[in-house]
């Protein structure tokens, strides 16, 4: 198995974090005895297992479990697909969507595996811009197609929630390989996802 599905947790990795957050919460002014606050170090302490799981997961098999030979060579796009993940400087969530394309070169992948790659390095704490590197740096080289791009478009609730409060700002963060570094192919690919 490439990767492995989130079901059980890791039984001591859970209650080390479980005993963190007891303390943490305690520090912030909380009463942990009470009611609706008994379970929520484990409830957290899963949360966050279930939100870094990246770490233990192989993108390059993920790709490769579902290459196809095949002789198609115009663009593929995946285009509005939900993302999820967590900023490593505050440990809050970004979220918004990306939008992948590949030229191939004699192999296909598997559609679904796009969206389950960005998955594997979004579920990690991360920036938005190594993530969009992290992502197109995998397809190109895993697949070796002769172009490949990806966009991010996301939200950041640290800048949402708390230092500069803005709520409607998206940062957009892109990158390019191969065929889609001539403006002429970048801007089919960014016409056909709406930019
Ligand atoms: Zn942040």
């Amino acid at each position: 198995m490439p990767y492995k599905k989130f079901e059980e947790y890791n039984m001591k990795v859970t209650d080390d974090v479980k005993d963190r957050y007891k303390n943490i919460i305690q520090d912030l002014g909380e009463d942990t005895e009470r009611d609706g606050l008994l379970k929520t170090p484990e409830r957290a302490a899963k949360a966050m297992q279930f939100l870094t799981q990246g770490y233990d997961q192989d993108p390059v098999e993920i790709l490769k479990s579902a290459m196809f030979k095949e002789s198609y060579n115009e663009m593929v796009i995946v285009k509005d697909i939900e993302l999820y993940s967590l900023c490593e400087h505050h440990i809050l969530p970004f979220f918004g969507k990306a939008h992948i394309a590949y030229i191939p070169n004699g192999y296909i992948v598997g559609l679904s595996k796009l969206p389950r790659i960005l998955d594997v390095f979004a579920r990690r704490l991360q920036v938005q811009e190594r993530l969009t590197e992290q992502v197109l740096d995998c397809i190109n080289d895993t697949l070796k197609p002769q172009g490949v791009a990806v966009v991010i478009e996301a939200s950041h609730m640290c800048m949402m929630m708390r230092g500069v409060q803005k709520q409607n700002s998206i940062t957009t963060t892109s990158g390019f390989r191969g065929q889609f570094e001539k403006s002429e192919t970048r801007n089919e690919f960014l016409k056909l996802i709406g930019k």
